[in-house]
């Protein structure tokens, strides 16, 4: 019997699933793309008699005999079709195997070739879609209230559709219709689920998180909800009406995958970084994410909520990425499992990076999901460059980052192009380089700064004399912006003086360990001028000539900005 390998790959996942802002939309998109690939294809693939080698994340691969291949193929694509109301779509490639190839031997046999020209075609063919199909509907000629590019439809047969109290009269396209009717279904299937029923015929990604929680002693009292849409988050204790979101992506998996020569070696990481990610995520909410420790208390809570909620929710878990919205006040800290645990898990082979943006409850969610993107690409872009330099020079380096962005009115919503012009200033008459902040962070670094923000002689600073830190930071010289600092410290207490000196000494240091020379004890001292440390020397081009510049930098921004948004002791936030 002569074998095919076929792979799938979802087309514009974040287009389709972040094209509207509310919570409900985004979930019922996500899950149903969810229950497609890893519930709808695995039957389809039952039927043909396909062989999974992963389905999960927005892509698949199978091999499985070649007069069935095409079949299998198109019947998934049309099951995306109607699931998702045209809404979504699938693209999926074919290749025949070489004769000697068998089921007894394909685990076996170093297929590297065909899976590298398998991902070659896929990639050629999602650069040429074809033309796309519209959905017969009737349309009202009205535009979708949900999406504003569709036009509204009648109710889907024998589906109802669903509205929020106070917009009973909004209209929606299939599409959003069936997004905003799954999440509703989620809802029943979540209730199932907790009441000790499995529903793995219909639901993945719950029917896993909430035993899997269980096991960890997670408390879920009954009737236990997620969200229902981002305004509960105004009911969890303290960074007053801010949310995070967290938007974490595997490094550098590609060549993990293309260094797997064999396809059982392929099955087995794909399991396993599946099952980190599960891991990873139950980890963080048991820890950081405890409903009793998030719910304020009957009377200080707005809207009207009857039952229990789960003080965050996850939009996207699969593949190798990870997206959460969680209360502000701990984002850090869960972004910190996150990468911690999955790193663990992956028994230190893999490691993710992750964009972390608090914004105002009300802040429109594309944007917010946007800003992540680039904050998430900054701190892969800087972990990547660490490896290749690491790898040049022999070492094993851990190239796991953290970045953080803090919207603030009318800030930019480009993490890049604010740290190149308000973080970074190069002075070529001076030759020096200042960096007012050290993001993305290493996860170590990041402990660091959060326990210094948490540490009891860093309790009540005051937030005027924190903002007048933050002003002489942002000047980036070693005149006014160090005299200015100076005069803060001059204002604290002594302990508390003492601890944020520590503190960039602290960070100092670290960044002078790899310049020390053993033979020479001084070279080990971190040199500080408060505010700033000074961490070497590169060589720039300035109008042709090659100059030594100084590097200057501090946490001190960093610190200020995270103060008033990170949780202290129980009872100390509010
Ligand atoms: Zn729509």
């Amino acid at each position: 019997m002569a074998l095919s390998l076929i792979a799938f790959d979802t087309d514009h996942i974040k287009r389709y699933v972040f094209g509207t802002d509310k919570l409900k939309e985004i979930r019922g998109a996500s899950s149903l793309l969810d229950y497609l690939n890893r519930i709808v294809m695995d039957q389809f693939a039952e039927q043909y008699r396909a062989h999974k080698v992963y389905a999960n994340g927005g892509s698949g691969l199978f091999y499985l005999a070649t007069e069935h291949a095409n079949d299998f193929g198109q019947q998934v694509q049309q099951a995306y079709y109607d699931v998702t109301g045209g809404g979504a779509s699938i693209t999926f490639v074919l290749l025949p195997l070489p004769e000697g190839i068998t089921e007894k031997n394909i685990d076996k046999e170093d297929i590297t070739d065909h899976l590298e020209e398998l991902q070659w075609r896929l990639q050629e063919k999602k650069l040429h879609p074809p033309a796309s199909l519209t959905l017969a509907s009737h349309p009202f000629l009205r535009l979708c209230d949900a999406c504003g590019i569709e036009y509204a439809s009648p109710a889907v047969k024998g589906k109802k559709v669903v509205h929020d109290p106070g917009e009973e009269d909004e209209c929606y396209c299939v599409s959003c219709q069936l997004k905003r009717s799954r999440d509703s279904d989620v809802k029943g299937f979540i209730e199932d689920i907790e009441a000790g029923k499995r529903v793995s015929y219909h639901e993945y990604l719950w029917d896993q998180i909430i035993p899997q929680l269980r096991k960890m002693n997670y408390d879920i009292p009954p009737l236990t909800e997620r969200p229902n849409d981002f305004n509960v988050f105004r009911n969890f204790k303290g960074a007053k009406d801010y949310l995070g979101l967290i938007y974490a992506d595997g490094n550098n998996m590609g060549r993990a995958f293309a260094d797997c020569k064999k396809l059982d070696q392929r099955e087995a990481l794909a399991h396993t970084i599946d099952e980190a990610l599960y891991t990873a995520v139950c980890t963080a909410i048991t820890r950081h994410l405890k409903i009793k420790d998030h719910l304020k208390l009957k009377e200080q809570q707005t809207g009207d909520l009857k039952n229990p909620v789960f003080p965050f929710d996850i939009l996207l878990l699969g593949g190798d990425d990870i997206c959460m919205v969680v209360p502000a006040s701990v984002a850090l800290d869960v972004a910190l499992t996150l990468i911690e645990t999955f790193r663990e898990e992956t028994k230190q082979k893999q490691t993710l990076s992750v964009g972390v943006v608090l914004a105002p409850i009300k802040y429109p969610f594309g944007l917010l999901q946007e800003t992540a993107s680039t904050a998430l690409k900054f701190a892969k872009k800087v972990g990547s460059d660490a490896r290749v330099k690491a790898e040049k020079a022999g070492n094993a380096v851990d190239d796991t980052r953290i970045n953080f962005f803090i919207v603030t009115g009318g800030s930019s919503s480009d993490f890049k192009s604010v740290h190149d012009t308000v973080y970074h200033e190069q002075n070529d008459t001076t030759t020096q380089d200042f960096y007012a902040t050290l993001r993305p962070y290493a996860p170590q670094d990041l402990r660091t700064l959060l326990s210094a923000i948490r540490d009891k002689d860093g309790a009540s600073l005051g937030r005027t004399k924190l903002h007048q830190v933050r002003e002489a930071v942002l000047q980036m010289n070693l005149t006014t912006s160090v005299s200015d600092a100076l005069a803060v410290l001059r204002n604290w207490r002594e302990k508390q003086r003492n601890h944020v000196v520590h503190n960039v000494y602290e960070f100092a240091g670290r960044y002078q360990m790899p310049r020390s020379d053993p033979d020479d004890p001084v070279s080990g001292f971190p040199r500080v001028t408060f505010p700033w440390f000074f961490d070497g020397r590169i060589k720039k081009k300035v109008k042709k000539q090659k100059k030594d510049f100084d590097i200057y930098r501090t946490p001190l921004l960093d610190f200020t900005e995270l103060y008033d948004f990170v949780s202290r002791e129980e009872g100390e936030y509010q």
